[in-house]
């Protein structure tokens, strides 16, 4: 990590592509061992942030530090700390699944064991299988587990769970989250709000290049503020109140029904509200 104890710093990235500003001027501070999620609509800025940090591009302006180095001029040994979920299972449809972890295992020098990897993304009962056998959400779970082979201090996940099937998804989640609780940092990016919602410590939503919120999921956009609305059946057919104090009104309905109060629901702004608010409904 970096010397103050951040896994990813930048600030005011900037990269164009013939003279247009795909990112423009962004900062980022992502604590060692914290989960960040980018979000963001197609074209966004959102691979081209997460690209320069893996030192895959190279940035006009701004000053980036990961993992303590500067992604453009580290080497080797940084390369091993950091973990990649690339699409190369595929490349090697004849080999068996144990075969291509253990292959990415013998290329790190502190590998995690190739049998617990497996485990981990849910393939123990395929680790005998072909690839070319492997359903395409499997193939997708080993490229994940050649991400993680290495042990990496810092895990850039692009999309990782476009693909699963829900199981798949929750199991990976936990997959996510033991990482966390083992001290690996997650920088995520990803189109479906739910998972940054279950996921992220914090996130950030990239539009036009720049960053225009940033917070924990639970407060995007003042959603911890924005209070809720209550719902409930009276004999006009269905109500509706927004308020600030939920509590107070339930209690008030609950005293007017003496008890149960019918269809009673207690609604609150989700991630994916304050995101389409934030970014305007664009795609
Ligand atoms: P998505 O959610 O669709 O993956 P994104 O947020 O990852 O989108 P980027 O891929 O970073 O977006 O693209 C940001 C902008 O930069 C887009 O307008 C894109 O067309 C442009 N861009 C990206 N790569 C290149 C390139 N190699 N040459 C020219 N323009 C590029």
């Amino acid at each position: 990590m970096n010397a103050n104890g951040l896994a990813v710093l930048a600030s005011g990235l900037r990269k164009s592509y013939g003279g247009v500003a795909a990112v423009g001027g962004i900062d980022l501070r992502i604590a060692a061992g914290e989960v960040f999620a980018l979000l963001g609509p197609n074209g966004a800025g959102k691979t081209t942030t997460v690209e320069i940090l893996e030192g895959y591009r190279e940035r006009d302006g701004g000053e980036v530090a990961v993992l303590g180095a500067d992604p453009q001029r580290a080497g080797r040994a940084w390369r091993a700390r950091i973990g990649i979920v690339l699409q190369l299972a595929a490349d090697a449809p004849e080999l068996t699944v144990a075969e291509m972890v253990g292959h990415f295992a013998g290329l790190y020098p502190n590998p995690r064991r190739p049998a617990e990897v497996i485990d981990l993304v849910g393939l123990t009962g395929k680790a005998r299988a072909r690839i070319r056998t492997l359903s395409g959400g499997q193939v997708r779970r080993l490229d994940v587990a050649l991400g993680l082979v290495g042990g990496p201090e810092l895990l850039f996940l692009d999309e990782p769970t476009t693909g699963f099937d829900p199981a798949a998804r929750h199991a990976f989640w936990d997959v996510i989250r033991s990482l966390s609780d083992g001290g690996v940092t997650v920088l995520l990016t990803t189109h479906y709000l739910d998972e940054a919602a279950e996921l992220a410590d914090r996130v950030a939503v990239i539009c036009d290049g720049v960053i225009v919120a940033s917070g924990r999921p639970g407060d995007l956009g003042g959603r911890a503020a924005a209070g809720a609305v209550v719902g409930w059946q009276d004999r006009d057919g269905h109500r509706k109140e927004r308020t600030p104090e939920p509590t107070r009104l339930v209690a008030e309905l609950a005293a007017r029904f003496g008890g149960e109060v019918p269809g009673l629901t207690v609604t609150r702004p989700t991630l994916e509200d304050a995101y389409l608010e934030l970014t305007g409904g664009r795609q």
